[in-house]
């Protein structure tokens, strides 16, 4: 872990194991391409039916290593009641400037946990004011180039996808990392909606679907409020009219 580090990846969850269920493909992916990636949790899980903040950090660390994070911040800006008020915008200002990402990955606010609407909203603030130089932090202003979404629970249409096939597996291996959390026949302890393994069928499936759609193996799929630029349109859809 580098405190100084920078990265031009900074992928955010408002709880440990987010990024991985929402964009983790995605994370393999860059990083094994060579570009810098980092992983920021706003909380430190401690409202989880399973497992204590203590293992859920131990596993938090074991996921960025697989998905080959640089690096993996925490905030502690609270479980179950997400705090979005200016002291939290500052801390999240704080590690955009130390970490001066060009992309930024965020929970999409359309969502079934309050804390996924709460953080997206306060993501894309910090971004924002991040880069006012009048705000005086004593660091200098960064601003992304922009916050993109992944979804969560809830289904919505994707701006564009990331084809995650080659890295599919890497994924599946750091969500496997919260062993506290998802399916484990041996655990004793209460199950929850996530620990059943339909849940974990449900995050393949998924990304199955999103594959069909790009007549690819699996994918990811993110929303931005602007479209992202594509170099080459014909390239885009390489391989589509042999597709579903
Ligand atoms: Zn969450």
């Amino acid at each position: 872990m580098n405190d100084q580090e920078a990265v031009e990846i900074l992928a955010v969850g408002a709880h440990p194991d987010d990024v991985e269920l929402g964009c983790g493909g995605t994370l393999a992916l860059l990083s094994r391409r060579g570009r810098r990636v980092g992983i920021l949790d706003l909380t430190r899980g401690e409202a989880g039916t399973r497992g204590t903040p203590e293992t859920r950090a131990a596993e938090a660390a074991d996921a960025a290593r697989i998905l080959g994070a640089l690096f993996r911040d925490g905030l502690d800006l609270g479980d179950g009641n997400l705090c979005t008020d200016r002291s939290a915008e500052l801390a999240v200002v704080e590690v955009i400037r130390r970490r001066r990402p060009r992309l930024v990955f965020a929970p999409l606010a359309f969502d079934r946990h309050p804390d996924h609407v709460r953080a997206s909203r306060l993501v894309t603030d910090a971004a924002f004011y991040a880069g006012l130089r009048s705000l005086e932090t004593g660091r200098p202003a960064h601003r992304p180039q922009q916050v993109v979404y992944y979804p969560s629970s809830f289904l919505a249409s994707p701006t564009f996808l990331v084809d995650v096939t080659e890295v599919f597996q890497i994924k599946l291996a750091a969500v496997h990392a919260f062993r506290s959390q998802f399916f484990d026949p041996e655990s004793k302890e209460p199950a929850t909606v996530i620990s059943s393994p339909e849940f974990l069928e449900g995050v393949t499936a998924r990304a199955r679907a999103f594959g069909q759609l790009a007549n690819t193996g699996a994918a990811e799929g993110f929303i931005s409020s602007r479209p992202p630029l594509l170099v080459d349109p014909l390239a885009a859809f390489d391989g589509f009219e042999t597709g579903f």
